[in-house]
C-alpha cells in the first residue's frame, strides 16, 4: 500500500498548499521526507495550477500568467541522501485524477510565451483533449484518437547554492544579450509569483528573489518534457543537496517529441506512484552530470509510420550550418503542410504533432552545411488513410471544427 504523502485539491490555488513550489532554490524545505526503499504516491496540479480551463475559448491561454508557472509537488526529502549520490527513481505508474479526467493543448500568443512555431501561428489558441481510460480525443481535433504515453514533464532534484548561482549567471548572460526580444531568450527570477513552499518571512523573499525559473531544463532534469520518461520507467538523479528533494509536476497524457506547441502536450492534473533508493557516491562512480534512466517496457505499439525530413535551410531560404532546431522546424512544418491536405487546419495539424506519440530523431549532424531532422507522424492514430497515393489525398474534413483562437489584446 503507498499512502499518498502530498494531496491536491484543485479547488483551491496551489499558493495556499505549502507542499508546492515554483522555483528551484537549496533553501526550500522539505515537504515530506521518506527513507530509502519507500514507495509513496504524489498528487500534483497541472503545470499552470489550474489556469487553463476546459472551455471553447483561448483567453485563457492568452493571458495566463507564465511567471507563476510550474507548480511542483515537492521536494521530498530522502533520508540519507548526500551531494555526490544518485537518487534512483521508480516511476511505478502515473494516472489521471478521476475528477479531472482531460487535458489542454495550446500555442502561447507571440506576446506572451510563443512556441516552435510561434512565427506562423502568433495567436494563443487552445484545443482540449478527454480521457477514455488510456485513449484520448479532442473535440476541436476530428480525425485522431491515441494512446497516451503518460510522463511527468518536469522532474528534479533541488541544485545547491553554487549550481544555482551558476545557472542564474549564464542565463543573465544569454538575455544581456538581446534583453528586449520577445518572447525573451530566457526567463530571470521573479519574487513575486514565487511560491517557495514552506519557506516564510525574510528567508522566503531572500530565496524568492534568486530562486531560478522552472522552465528550462538543467543538470538536475527539470522540465525536459521528454515523453519516453513515461511510467514503468526508472530514473537516476544527480543529488546535490542533504535529502535530495525530489520534485515533481508538468504531467503529460501523451506528447509528441520536442513538445513543440509549448502550451504544452497533452498537460493534466494527475498523480505519481514512484519509489526511491540511492546509489550513494553514483554521480562519480558513474561519471553522471545529467540524469540518465531506462524507459518503460509499456509503450503504445504504433508501427507504421510517415517520415517527414527537414534540413537546415530555413523558410526564407537561409543555408544555416548544422542546426538541428531549424531542420526540425522544416520537418514540422512539411509535415503540417501535408495534413492541410486532408483538410486539417495548421493549427490542428501543429497541435496533432504536439500531442500524439509523433517521434522526433537526429538523423544527420555531419554532411555540411545541412543537419538533417526527421518527424516520425505514426499513421495509425487517424481515422482514415493518410499515406500518398496515385489519387491524391482525400479531403476528410471540411473546417467547420477548429480550435479557438484569440486574438491579442
Ligand atoms: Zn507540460
Amino acid at each position: 500500500m503507498a499512502d499518498t504523502l502530498i494531496k491536491v485539491d484543485l479547488k483551491q490555488s496551489p499558493y495556499d498548499n505549502p507542499l508546492m513550489h515554483n522555483r528551484w532554490h537549496p533553501d526550500i524545505p522539505m515537504a515530506v521526507w521518506v527513507e530509502p526503499g519507500a514507495e509513496f504516491k504524489l498528487e500534483t496540479y497541472d503545470w499552470t495550477g489550474g489556469a487553463i480551463k476546459n472551455d471553447d475559448s483561448a483567453d485563457d491561454v492568452r493571458d495566463v500568467d507564465l511567471s507563476t508557472v510550474h507548480f511542483l509537488s515537492g521536494p521530498v526529502g530522502v533520508k540519507g541522501a548526500e551531494p555526490g549520490d544518485l537518487l534512483v527513481v521508480d516511476l511505478l505508474d502515473i494516472g489521471a485524477r478521476d475528477d479531472s479526467l482531460w487535458g489542454f493543448n495550446g500555442f502561447f500568443s507571440k506576446k506572451n510565451g510563443g512556441g516552435f512555431l510561434t512565427e506562423h501561428y502568433p495567436l494563443a489558441q487552445k484545443s482540449i483533449w478527454d480521457f477514455h481510460g488510456m485513449f484520448t480525443n479532442s473535440r476541436h481535433i476530428p480525425g485522431v484518437n491515441f494512446a497516451g504515453l503518460i510522463h511527468p514533464g518536469l522532474i528534479g532534484c533541488l541544485p545547491d547554492q553554487k549550481m544555482l548561482d551558476a545557472w542564474n549567471a549564464r542565463e543573465a548572460e544569454l538575455i544581456a544579450t538581446d534583453p528586449d526580444r520577445v518572447p525573451g531568450l530566457a526567463n530571470p527570477p521573479n519574487g513575486t509569483t514565487a511560491h517557495m513552499g514552506k519557506l516564510q518571512g525574510e528567508a522566503k523573499a531572500k530565496a524568492a528573489a534568486e530562486g531560478a525559473r522552472t522552465v528550462p531544463p538543467r543538470e538536475h532534469g527539470g522540465n525536459c518534457d521528454i515523453k519516453d520518461l513515461s511510467r514503468g520507467s526508472k530514473v537516476y538523479f544527480p543529488v546535490y543537496v542533504e535529502g535530495a528533494g525530489l520534485s515533481v509536476g508538468d504531467l503529460h497524457f501523451s506528447q509528441g517529441d520536442g513538445e513543440i506547441t509549448f502550451c504544452g502536450a497533452i498537460e493534466m492534473a494527475g498523480w505519481v506512484h514512484m519509489k526511491v533508493s540511492l546509489i550513494k557516491g553514483g554521480m562519480a562512480k558513474y561519471g553522471i552530470k545529467n540524469p540518465i534512466f531506462k524507459p518503460s517496457p509499456v509503450t503504445p505499439n504504433y508501427k507504421d509510420y510517415l517520415i517527414f525530413e527537414g534540413i537546415s535551410v530555413d523558410e526564407s531560404g537561409k543555408q544555416h550550418y548544422l542546426d538541428v532546431t531549424v531542420a526540425y522546424r522544416q520537418a514540422c512544418l512539411n509535415a503540417i503542410e501535408y495534413l492541410k491536405k486532408f483538410g486539417y487546419s495548421g493549427a490542428q495539424a501543429y497541435s496533432i504533432l504536439g500531442t500524439a506519440p509523433v517521434q522526433g530523431h537526429i538523423s544527420g549532424v555531419v554532411d555540411v552545411p545541412n543537419a538533417c531532422a526527421t518527424l516520425w507522424l505514426p499513421t495509425e492514430i487517424f481515422d482514415f488513410d493518410i499515406n500518398p497515393t496515385a489519387a491524391g489525398p482525400v479531403k476528410m474534413l471540411d473546417g467547420s471544427i477548429d480550435m479557438p483562437i484569440s486574438q491579442d489584446k
